[in-house]
């Protein structure tokens, strides 16, 4: 196309509506359509990337190829837009200060007074622009993170508004917004949606389509009331009713016509039309399947489910994806690693595989450790994570190789066998306070040992793979690990890093110092979660 076309998702009356997935499946259409597209997300954050937010408050840290640390949405845009996003796709406030003040201190505004506008929203224009030309996309969708009426994304509505401004053909303005039915009331109230797009009409933007998000369908006298008040055509409505599998809102979109309505604001046609292969995938997940059950031992659940899943959002898909792959209902059990007590072990017994996923700090680490001595013992598939190899290690060289306090020098500053130990390159780091963005970050070459199980589930012998750590496998402890049976099935070439371990004689011990959840996708799922689904259906 001669130039791209910008797309601003913004989101009205509350958070946690779906503005990520709604973008997601957005770009999935206009892809469907024969369209090259690529996403951003805006996140209103003054921290620079998403690696020193709490996963509690904020979800998952989502790593990109090229290392930066990310919000959640960015995996979603992964997952549906079968891209790999990169750092150029993630905008922070931070980060666009950051750049700002350096420009500054350089002198590049010439010694004029540098002010919040237009210069902030220049370098967001400036930000949005660039993952454009990097991309080669024919459509720009940036997610605007927050809600419509705070104080903290104001800048960059201004940008989007500036945008338009400069060029009202290339930019178009979607509002997901919320709509309640109150249950005393039993009516679907279109009330705060007439505010949201009024606040937004009020920074100098108005939406040219809206879409509903409610619990159930919006109905034509909502769609009246809502063109009415909004000023939008009410054919631009959409109706995004609750889903129980976020991979239907493509399908449910398509059926909205939300892409031909999108291609006809900008005057443009469909190229092709293909959405067979996603179609059947959502024929697959409605599908009555066989269950195979999975628990996770990890932290957080003692703040709710809501969170827990939200950190580890990208390891529940790719379960989903793979279990999928082998036509499993895949049902995900929560287990508190801090419960985990002697006694309570059998209770692992029920499940058809436990992983054990990444993570950071010292509570429930122990409990971890007994989990992966129980699925060792007793034969229950164990896929391990970053950490969660980690401690298959240490439990390894405590139990088997009668080391009896090994443990991760994160840990155990003084342990006398530290089989995990932190990276030469991040000592520095630490003493340093020198937190954000140094962990090892991003994707790195891992060669496969033939005859191996991932050997055989990859099918290739050099894979690349996304990390975010500082700690690894100690090498000092290698030959004492090898001699007691665990295999080193993947190591990195460049610097001898052990990436992989498996245990043989066992239905499936496979554990990776990398996160594989990240590559994961619903139409291409990750071969070690396939085949720890195999193993454990
Ligand atoms: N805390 C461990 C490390 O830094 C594991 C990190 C993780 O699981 N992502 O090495």
């Amino acid at each position: 196309m001669d130039s791209p076309r910008y797309i601003f998702v913004m989101g009205g009356v509350m958070s946690g509506i779906g503005k990520g997935t709604t973008t997601a499946s957005l770009g999935k259409l206009l892809q469907s359509k024969g369209f090259k597209v690529t996403a951003n997300k805006i996140d209103p954050y003054v921290n620079v990337d998403a690696g020193t937010m709490n996963p509690i408050e904020h979800g998952e840290v989502f790593v990109t190829k090229d290392g930066a640390e990310t919000d959640q949405d960015m995996g979603n845009y992964e997952r549906f837009l079968e891209e790999e996003p990169t750092t150029d796709n993630y905008i922070t406030t931070g980060r666009v200060y950051k750049t700002v003040i350096n420009k500054e201190r350089n002198l590049e505004y010439d010694g004029k007074c540098v002010e919040v506008v237009p210069d902030i929203p220049n370098e967001a224009i400036r930000r949005i622009k660039k993952a454009a030309s990097k991309t080669d996309a024919d459509f720009v969708l940036t997610e605007v993170g927050g809600t419509i009426g705070e104080y903290q994304n104001v800048l960059f509505l201004e940008a989007a508004r500036r945008m338009k401004m400069e060029n009202p053909n290339l930019v178009l303005f979607i509002l997901v917004s919320y709509l309640p039915i109150p249950e005393t009331i039993g009516e679907m109230k279109t009330k705060p949606t007439q505010n949201a797009a009024k606040k937004l009409r009020s920074v100098g933007i108005q939406p040219d389509l809206i879409l509903g998000r409610s619990k159930l369908p919006l109905d034509e006298l909502r769609k009246k009331k809502i063109s009415t008040f909004c000023n939008v055509d009410e054919e631009d409505i959409i109706s995004a009713p609750d889903v129980d599998s976020v991979y239907k809102i493509p399908v449910n979109f398509a059926k909205e016509e939300l892409g031909n309505k999108v291609l006809d604001k900008f005057d443009l046609k469909p190229k092709e039309n293909h959405m067979k292969k996603w179609e059947s995938l959502v024929e697959v997940i409605k599908k009555d399947k066989p269950t195979v059950s999975i628990g996770m031992v990890g932290k957080y659940f003692k703040t709710g489910d809501f969170t827990l899943t939200d950190s580890y959002i990208s390891v529940i898909e790719a379960v989903k994806h793979a279990s999928w792959a082998h036509e499993k209902e895949p049902s995900i059990s929560w287990l508190s690693a801090e419960d985990i007590k002697q006694g309570s072990l059998e209770n692992l017994n029920q499940y058809d595989g436990i992983i054990v996923p990444g993570g950071f700090g010292n509570r429930g680490i122990e409990g971890k450790i007994k989990a992966i001595q129980f699925c060792r013992e007793n034969n229950i598939p164990w896929l391990g994570l970053c950490l969660g190899m980690q401690l298959g290690v240490v439990e390894f060289a405590r139990n088997v190789c009668g080391l009896k306090d090994a443990h991760s020098s994160e840990f155990d500053k003084d342990a006398s066998h530290p089989v995990i130990d932190v990276m030469e390159s991040q000592e520095e780091k630490l003493k340093e306070n020198r937190y954000g963005g140094t962990m090892r970050l991003g994707a790195y070459e891992c060669k496969l040992k033939e005859g191996t199980v991932s050997a055989s589930a990859y099918g290739e012998r050099i894979v690349k793979e996304r990390h975010r750590h500082r700690y690894e496998l100690n090498n000092d402890y290698r030959d004492k690990l090898k001699e007691e049976g665990m295999k080193m099935a993947g190591v990195n070439p460049q610097r001898n890093l052990v990436e992989i371990i498996e245990l043989p004689d066992h239905p499936f011990f496979v554990a990776t110092q990398f996160h594989p959840e990240f590559k994961s996708r619903p139409l291409d799922p990750h071969p070690l979660f396939k085949k720890f689904i195999e193993a454990s259906a």
